[in-house]
């Protein structure tokens, strides 16, 4: 993407969300060392926490991250799971008070949220929370916008969500939440409240953020069902090199194992899917996906949701149509569309921290059945891709041929039939 696309309000976003997460302090004069600028530093540090390709100047992408809803808490480290240093607990019974209640949900949902939050981490340490309605908890939560009586105000409405403190007297441990942001409790317009408030008690637990796209500690804000939540694999090892495990672990067996972000470096890895996409790679797994752009040595990783949130995990196959410039993902016998990622939609104005401004949603009318949208397909579809004027869809042993203009099917061919046969 040419420069020239970066406006002056995307400059302004930019250095004050690397003041804020970065700690890129006021320039004193242009006498920097070697000719690189603290802000082409503090830039550079924050592709490479975000996993983006490092070049010290601004680009689509980085503004991209840089306009995702995210924690108010600086970004640490380069490190999957980190921590606030010697900032922790001394004692593993914790109190909290809930001040004040947002009016975006009931009483009843902030409080069950809240106690859901605390659980994520209860969980796995020997940490135990108990509730008090007056006086000083160790974990004071509470709503406020702007200034709201601490040095960190709130910032209307998207960037950040709510910060926390680090473990410590007074105002440590302690968690705000921005008033400004609509928070609900099980829908996906808006921010789930449980999924904010258990990231941010990882800090009030002495968590700081990790660079694992998949760990809750991760910065950005990505929806996930709170019914199906399981701490992460990074999550659970940062708590419990400070907390230890959990000492009454039920031994039912029944808890979900705590999921593991894929590796791009595993040489085990099976893909579930490989497409393209304006130029880009996308290698599909499990709910994450990474895009590879030709020009950037480190792939991006993702939640597949972040960018199509109605989209499916575990996909089966995925590819583009350039036809009506369209992805296509497929899972089981139904297939999902979405009007590919456009970037320019992450610069319209001021609407860009909207999740429901974002308009690369799911098509109207999908998922539907594959047979339905490719005519003849009956089965699970392992792979698809484009080639001249054609759709190829792989299903069991037969790969179909449809008309790119038309969609009309043409062929049933053998899945070997792009294969170069080399036994004479
Ligand atoms: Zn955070
Ligand atoms: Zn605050």
């Amino acid at each position: 993407m040419p420069l020239s696309q970066i406006t002056e309000q995307d400059e302004e976003l930019a250095e004050s969300y690397l003041k804020k997460f970065y700690n890129l302090t006021e320039e004193t004069g242009p006498s920097s060392r070697r000719g690189v600028s603290p802000v082409s530093r503090k830039l550079s540090e924050m592709q490479r926490f975000f996993g983006l390709h490092v070049t010290g100047t601004l680009n689509a992408d980085t503004m991209a991250v840089m306009k995702k809803p995210r924690c108010g808490v600086p970004d640490g480290n380069l490190a999957s799971y980190s921590t606030f240093g010697d900032h922790s607990w001394q004692k593993n019974s914790l109190t909290y008070r809930i001040e004040n209640y947002t009016p975006d949900m009931s009483v009843a949902e902030v409080d069950d949220s809240i106690e859901r939050a605390l659980q994520v981490w209860a969980k796995v340490t020997p940490l135990r929370f108990t509730r008090i309605y007056s006086g000083t908890a160790d974990i004071m939560i509470s709503f406020g916008r702007q200034s709201h009586g601490d040095y960190y105000p709130f910032d209307g409405p998207g960037g950040t969500l709510a910060h926390a403190f680090a473990p410590s007297p007074g105002i440590g441990g302690d968690a705000h939440f921005d008033e400004d942001e609509t928070f609900t409790y099980r829908s996906n317009k808006g921010y789930i409240l449980f999924m904010v408030a258990a990231h941010e008690f990882g800090h009030s637990l002495g968590l700081s953020h990790s660079d694992d796209a998949g760990a809750l500690m991760y910065p950005t804000y990505t929806y996930r069902d709170p019914e199906t939540f399981v701490l992460p694999r990074d999550d659970v090892n940062g708590i419990q090199s400070i907390y230890g495990p959990n000492p009454d672990i039920d031994s039912s067996g029944e808890e979900p194992l705590p999921p593991t972000t894929p590796d791009a470096c595993d040489s085990t890895l099976v893909l579930d899917a490989v497409a393209t996409l304006r130029g880009e790679t996308l290698f599909f797994k499990d709910s994450f996906f990474w895009r590879s752009h030709p020009q950037s040595s480190a792939p991006q990783q993702s939640f597949i949701t972040s960018f199509w949130p109605d989209a499916p995990s575990n996909i089966d196959a995925a590819y583009e149509s350039q036809h009506s410039d369209k992805v296509y993902l497929f899972k089981g016998d139904k297939v999902w569309a979405f009007s590919g990622y456009d970037f320019t939609l992450f610069f319209v104005g001021s609407n860009y921290y909207s999740h429901d401004e974002v308009k690369n949603t799911m098509d109207k009318g999908f998922p539907k059945r594959v047979d339905t949208k490719f005519s003849g397909l009956t089965g699970k579809v392992t792979a698809a891709f484009q080639y001249r004027h054609f759709t190829y869809i792989y299903s069991g042993k037969h790969m179909f041929e449809y008309s790119l203009s038309s969609g009309k099917l043409f062929r049933v061919l053998n899945n070997n039939y792009f294969l170069p046969c080399t036994n004479f």
